[in-house]
């Protein structure tokens, strides 16, 4: 019988942001998601349209940096998965580090990658709704590959 403990397989949505595609560090990226367990379950790379920026970040549109934050995420090309674990949501998060790079955390996402609050590398989730919603903002069912 499957151990049926506390903990629950989820999925969550990751963009490696253009800064860090820019910078060749897809890869090194990754690396920070499989060696804590998380798989990646799909992935595509997508150069962002303004009507996609604008209605991904949308829960945004208020805030004074909207404009620049929608304009940054179109600037070249992203990475959009699905990463699969346990507990994968918080995880995530954890292992993005603080939205901050200068709060993050050596040996997260961010403490190592990114340059900036609004350069800072790498999105992710924050919840299982927002993770429901933006995984199917970009993927299909058949473009995702359960792996645990
Ligand atoms: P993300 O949603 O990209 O994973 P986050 O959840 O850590 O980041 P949010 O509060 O959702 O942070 O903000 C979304 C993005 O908007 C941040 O990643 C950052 O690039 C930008 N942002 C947030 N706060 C600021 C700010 N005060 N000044 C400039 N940019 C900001
Ligand atoms: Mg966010």
């Amino acid at each position: 019988m499957a151990n049926t403990a506390t903990h629950t397989v989820e999925q969550t949505l990751s963009i490696i942001k253009p800064d860090a595609v820019g910078q060749n560090q897809i890869g090194n990226i990754i690396e920070y998601f499989e060696r804590e367990g998380l798989c990646i379950a799909a992935a595509k790379m997508l150069h962002l349209s303004e009507t996609q920026a604008k209605a991904f970040y949308a829960v945004h549109k208020d805030r004074p940096f909207y404009k620049e934050l929608v304009e940054f995420m179109m600037s070249g090309p992203v990475l959009v998965m699905v990463l699969e674990g346990e507990d994968a949501i918080a995880r995530n998060r954890q292992i993005m580090g603080a939205t901050d790079p200068s709060k993050a955390d050596a040996g997260t996402i961010r403490g190592d990658f990114a340059t900036s609050i609004d350069r800072n590398a790498i999105h992710g989730s924050d919840s299982a709704k927002t993770a429901k919603e933006e995984i199917a903002f970009f993927f299909q069912p058949n473009e995702i590959f359960t792996r645990q």
